[in-house]
């Protein structure tokens, strides 16, 4: 299948009930254990790039291996995003480059560390939504902001120092037409989530219920939502690897998620687990090996092992032969003719 957008996904996911998850990625093993992990479970699937995916692995490299991804899985819906974008000018650079879809961030500025006024955030998010959907391109955006660093993007600090305000989310939707809305309800980038199973007073799902109430038909997006399971914890430990105890987001909490519109999952950390525990059992138990691929191979499994469960999870298994892909040039004209929406529909307090 050619790629498609995270829009036309989306709004198949809401249609049906699921989420979908969004995994990043850096090199070609990654995009190899997704596309395994979507034929498994004939899963839609979306892939991301942060800007430092794209620095390490060079934009071209990464466009090519998501085309061969399309080319090699027909059956499979894949949109390619870009994660976190920083500004109007990297967002324009992803889609030049060929990603179905963006993420303005606006909740930072420019520099991906210091939070921006509302004002700043509407302004920059909406200059993109326009430039993006002209061309039938997605948009994700974000309000409020969430807690950690990675890839040196974020405010650090505690997931619950900017959480969003339900008010603000719906003015946010209103005035930038996002396709989908990325929320901050206390998780944070990077393993170290929480420092024990979260509760009600760290992890806000009551905020998540709040926000959709008020904006029941936009797609909401989950952050910083690896589970970072024991296991793989302990395998990383096990063969030397030095982890302090941390917690993620359970599945649970997800799947309550899903129930009240979320769209999209952000997985990271889970799959860097897999592969770094992977890779060190090899290292401890063969010292003698040294082809790269005695490693890779079982990183590999390891990752379309998590991410296939997730999939599973989050419940899009099963939808890949749902529907046909909307091509590009269709989603501009539907931007253009009003079909597709962008403007969210509001329901009173
Ligand atoms: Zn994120």
């Amino acid at each position: 299948m050619p790629l498609v957008t995270t829009r036309q996904l989306l709004d198949e996911a809401a249609k049906g009930g699921y989420g979908v998850g969004a995994f990043n990625v850096n090199d070609m093993e990654q995009i190899q254990a997704i596309m395994e992990a979507a034929k498994e479970t004939s899963s839609p699937v979306i892939i991301q790039a942060s800007r430092g995916a794209r620095k390490f692995a060079q934009d071209n490299y990464l466009y090519h291996l998501m085309l061969a991804a399309a080319e090699l899985y027909p059956e499979i819906p894949l949109a390619m995003h870009l994660d976190h974008g920083n500004g109007f000018d990297t967002c324009v650079s992803a889609i030049k480059l060929g990603f179905t879809s963006v993420m303005m961030d606006g909740s930072l500025k420019e520099d991906g560390k210091t939070p921006t006024t509302f004002e700043e955030n509407v302004e920059v998010t909406k200059k993109v939504c326009d430039y993006a959907h002209e061309r039938g391109i997605s948009v994700e955006g974000e309000i409020g902001v969430l807690g950690g660093i990675e890839d040196g993007h974020g405010a650090g600090g505690s997931g619950l120092d900017h959480v969003t305000d339900p008010d603000q989310a719906v003015e946010f939707a209103e005035r930038t037409g996002v396709d989908s809305l990325a929320i901050a309800i206390g998780t944070s980038h990077g393993a170290y989530k929480f420092t024990k199973k979260p509760d009600g007073s760290v992890l806000k799902m009551d905020l998540l219920i709040a926000i959709h109430k008020r904006l029941p038909n936009t797609h909401l997006v989950m952050h910083g939502s690896s589970s970072v399971p024991k296991d793989l914890q302990d395998i990383i430990n096990q063969y030397g690897g030095k982890l302090k105890e941390t917690w993620g987001v359970p599945v649970e909490e997800i799947q309550l998620g899903i129930k009240n519109g979320v769209r999209k999952i952000n997985v990271d950390t889970d799959n860097r687990l897999a592969i770094t525990g992977a890779i060190r059992k090899v290292f401890a138990e063969s010292p003698e090996k040294f082809d790269p691929r005695d490693y890779l191979t079982p990183a590999r499994a390891a990752m379309q092992k998590v991410v296939a469960q997730r999939m599973t999870q989050f419940g899009q298994a099963g939808h890949a032969g749902d529907y046909k892909a909307v091509s590009i040039p269709e989603m501009a004209k539907g931007y253009a003719n009003g079909s597709l929406s962008t403007q969210p529909l509001v329901a009173t307090k």
